[in-house]
């Protein structure tokens, strides 16, 4: 039986990011002269917290990311590299299946280099006490829900609405058993992991606050923000 400890962190590297409009994959285009998968990898690697990273990726970039990143970075901590799923939460359940720590998870997006320490040790801590939680930040704007028309249908209290981020961290057998029994029912409409949580489950998911840097890079405009960010 493996040890119920340890902590993992699956980074998902398996898109295609059509919404970037180019023949590389968003999560290996250039900011600051690294791919955008270096900087998550890194702030995994550095990480006192993290005991071991399942890289997922598709399958015909398992060679150059083994090669050219993995290894050129001497990312010792990423103890495998799996071919991801057709979506998103196809390539998580196959991190899941790869992971050998059984404490915790942290699920990353790639697309999102801006993660940091503080970020990580927050989202664990609240993951530790209550069994999931997912990183986010309060909206700045006036928030409303559109009807079929684009005519506006109510306004939303701004104060409880939320920006999702990742990492999303959560006990591993709970985001583990909660994935099992979603695939038996159909994973339609699932777009992170707390969803599956939400519905699977009686555990409450936790909002921990992340940052308004850990942006997702999706559109060309966000490697331009990306640059700033980094000379800043
Ligand atoms: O497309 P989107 O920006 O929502 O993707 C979020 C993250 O999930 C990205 O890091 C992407 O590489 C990853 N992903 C994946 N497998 C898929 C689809 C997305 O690993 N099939």
């Amino acid at each position: 039986m493996k040890e119920m400890t340890g902590c993992s962190a699956i980074v998902l590297a398996a898109g295609k990011g059509s919404r970037m409009k180019s023949e590389v994959h968003k999560q290996f285009m250039l900011l600051g002269g690294k791919p955008v998968l270096y900087y998550s990898l890194h702030c995994f690697q550095e990480s006192s917290l993290i005991d071991e990273i399942i890289l997922v990726t598709s399958e015909d970039m398992i060679d150059y990311c083994r090669s050219e990143i993995v290894e050129k970075y001497s990312f010792d901590k990423v103890k495998k590299i799996v071919g991801g799923g057709k979506e998103r939460y196809d390539s998580v359940y196959e991190g899941l299946k790869a992971c050998s720590s059984q404490g915790i998870v942290c699920v990353h997006d790639s697309a999102r280099p801006f993660i940091t320490e503080e970020i990580l040790k927050r989202g664990i801590e609240t993951a530790e006490s209550t069994g999931a939680c997912i990183v986010g930040v309060p909206a700045k704007d006036t928030m409303k829900l559109a009807d079929e028309n684009n005519d506006v249908d109510r306004t939303i209290p701004r104060e409880k609405v939320w920006i999702v981020q990742t990492p999303q961290i959560f006990s591993y057998s709970l985001l583990k058993n909660a994935y099992e029994s979603a695939r038996l029912k159909g994973m339609n409409g699932i777009t992170d992991d707390a969803m599956v949580v939400e519905r699977e489950t009686e555990c409450k998911v936790r909002f921990s606050l992340g940052s308004y840097r850990n942006i997702k890079i999706t559109t060309p405009e966000d490697l331009i923000i990306g640059e700033a960010f980094l000379s800043s």
